[in-house]
């Protein structure tokens, strides 16, 4: 059996800097980061617009208090204030420590790192590498793993958590190059598997946002926290879905309906196209709905809105957001020095998550924690986003409370033996796994059955959402659902099978899927991203609560978790 001291799970920006930071406290701790792609290839590496910190080298009115106060507003006075209190605090400094790391921050003309708005935020405050800031920030973490010596697993798929008495003791895990089966023991286990972006079936996310670390502690029967809050980013290039980054209209970039007009003014006249995320999406939402879209011959009444960036001028474009112009100009063909972008909303982020407290330790319940178990990043739910996350909150969540988790852990394992670990068990049940998926007999091909479940998910539970579409979504799911045993396997071999590892996806995209479901259901309010058009407002008195769903097969188990507000009282939320 492989052992460690510490078992991280995921190589993004969570799982890089909890690995840095245990090492720097230390230095003796055996840590190794397990990843299913190699640690670059995360998701963290295509996050664009920044990273946001009250530095105040553009703005010298901002401050970290409020910069929490536009996070909490942005999170519709869902996230727990004193989470976001430890994140705005702690922005600044976690910057200036990954500039001594090596990363690359863009530069204002004195020198000091520059800052560009940012939807939600009042203040300049998003520290940014272009529009390659995650590319920027990843890059130089995993070379630290490198020189911490972090021994690194890469291209080896956790299928399961070994929890039992209330206690994380290892993962069970099957490597693509050739199909082999180990159980690795720790003192201490760590999910930074990020978001799930794959639920449905127009995403930013990349292909291995699929929530794997959210359906094995579902499964292993933990629960998840405000999963209904899925992010829709109003951006994404019609009709890829790719993103295009809020940077865009950070430096300034309008939204344009097929009346040519600024639409965002009868939506958010403060903030225009600066409003928070889940408020422009529905916006675009709207305009579409009510014939203003756009077709790609230029006529109205069709599926996307235009990005306007033409004004902004070619010098502009091409210094602050070239990554944006190459993609449309690479994947849709539009110049956009010359031509406005089609847009429309894509599924961009998970708000809700594992649930855990400010050192990163996952609940077991409301109020119990669980042993030797640890989460961050966009897997876990803290939580600092609530209702709607601002952009740039995120790779700042990923660094501080990596950050903080690392530190957590460090100490944490100092007292503790490795656990025992029936190993034969986990290896056996996990190659009957993998052999079921073999032989079964099926008439399904994986594509299909996850093509149903992501236009099910999006179409049943998408921007707006009534009971009577979700209890048809569920219903449609639970058939999909059963005709996962009937899915049928080209390839027999185990010498990179990722028919296999696409068969483990599925299965986790469904628990997951069922989860925002139910949880969405039993949310009989609008609040931040998730909206009801049969409850439209906001319901304090019933509602301000976070959702704690268990999962079972036999169905999910929905309660409710208090939310902890320390410093703002919960006002209407007005742009
Ligand atoms: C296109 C795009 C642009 C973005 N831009 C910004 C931005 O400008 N600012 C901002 O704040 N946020 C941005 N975000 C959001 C932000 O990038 C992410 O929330 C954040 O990077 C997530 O990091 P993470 O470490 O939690 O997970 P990820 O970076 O997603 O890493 C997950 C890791 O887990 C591993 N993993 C998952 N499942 C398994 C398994 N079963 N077995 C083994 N390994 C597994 C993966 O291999 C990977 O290494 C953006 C997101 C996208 C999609």
């Amino acid at each position: 059996m492989l052992e460690h001291d510490v078992i991280i799970v995921g190589g993004g920006l969570a799982g890089c800097r909890a690995a840095v930071e245990i090492a720097r406290t230390d230095p003796r701790l055996n840590i190794a980061v397990v990843a299913k792609t190699h640690p670059i290839r995360s998701h963290s590496v295509a996050a664009q617009g920044g990273m946001a910190a009250s530095l105040k080298n553009v703005d010298s009115e901002d401050s970290w208090d409020a910069h929490a106060f536009d996070t909490v507003k942005g999170s519709d006075y869902l996230a727990d204030q004193d989470a976001v209190e430890i994140l705005a605090k702690e922005a600044p400094d976690v910057v200036i420590d990954l500039e001594h790391m090596g990363v690359l921050f863009s530069r204002l003309s004195d020198g000091r790192i520059a800052q560009r708005a940012f939807g939600g935020h009042s203040h300049n405050r998003t520290c940014y590498a272009a529009d390659k800031t995650g590319h920027a920030i990843l890059h130089e973490l995993v070379n630290n793993l490198r020189r911490y010596g972090v021994q690194v697993y890469e291209e080896w798929y956790v299928m399961r958590l070994i929890l039992s008495e209330n206690e994380a003791k290892g993962v069970v895990m099957y490597r693509l190059l050739d199909g082999q089966i180990e159980v690795l023991r720790a003192k201490a286990v760590m999910f930074a598997t990020g978001g799930y972006g794959r639920v449905y079936n127009t995403t930013s996310n990349d292909y291995a946002s699929t929530g794997d670390g959210l359906a094995m502690t579902a499964i292993a029967g933990l629960p998840l926290e405000d999963m209904e809050f899925v992010q829709f980013h109003p951006t994404g290039l019609y009709p890829v879905g790719v993103l295009i980054s809020e940077a865009v209209r950070g430096e300034g970039a309008y939204l344009i309906n097929s009346e040519g007009d600024r639409f965002m003014k009868n939506y958010a006249p403060s903030r225009m196209e600066l409003a928070p995320r889940d408020i422009t999406s529905r916006a675009i939402a709207y305009e579409i709905r009510a014939g203003r879209g756009i077709h790609p011959d230029g006529s109205a009444g069709g599926p996307f809105v235009y990005l306007d960036l033409r004004h902004m001028g070619k010098e502009k474009i091409m210094s602050r957001v070239p990554f944006c112009w190459e993609e449309a100009h690479r994947l849709v063909g539009v110049d956009a020095v010359t031509q406005p972008m089609p847009v429309r909303p894509t599924i961009h982020y998970c708000m809700g998550g594992i649930p855990v407290n400010t050192d990163g330790r996952v609940r077991s319940s409301g109020d119990g924690l669980v042993d030797g178990f640890f989460a961050a990043g966009e897997t876990s739910c803290v939580s600092v986003h609530g209702a709607n996350r601002l952009g740039s909150n995120s790779l700042l969540e990923c660094v501080v409370y990596g950050k903080r988790t690392g530190a957590a852990i460090a100490q944490y394992v100092q007292k503790r033996k490795l656990p025992a670990v029936d190993e034969q068990r986990y290896i056996t049940e996990a190659q009957q796994q993998i052999q079921a998926l073999l032989e079964q007999p099926g008439q399904y091909r994986i594509h299909q059955i996850r093509q149903a479940f992501q236009d099910c998910m999006t179409n049943y539970c998408g921007v707006f959402r009534t009971e009577e579409l979700m209890r048809q979504g569920l219903q449609q799911l639970e058939e999909l659902q059963q005709q996962y045993p009937q899915i049928y396997l080209d390839d027999k071999g185990s010498c990179w099978n990722t028919e296999i590892v696409e068969a483990l996806e599925l299965r986790s995209l469904m628990v997951v899927g069922q989860t925002i479901l139910a949880s969405a259901l039993n949310r009989q309010e609008s609040r931040g991203a998730h909206f009801r058009e049969d409850y439209s407002q906001r319901d304090d008195v019933n509602f301000l609560k976070h959702t704690m769903a268990y999962y079972s097969p036999a169905g999910i188990d929905i309660q409710y978790r208090p939310v902890a507000i320390t410093m703002f009282e919960p006002k209407e939320r007005k742009y």
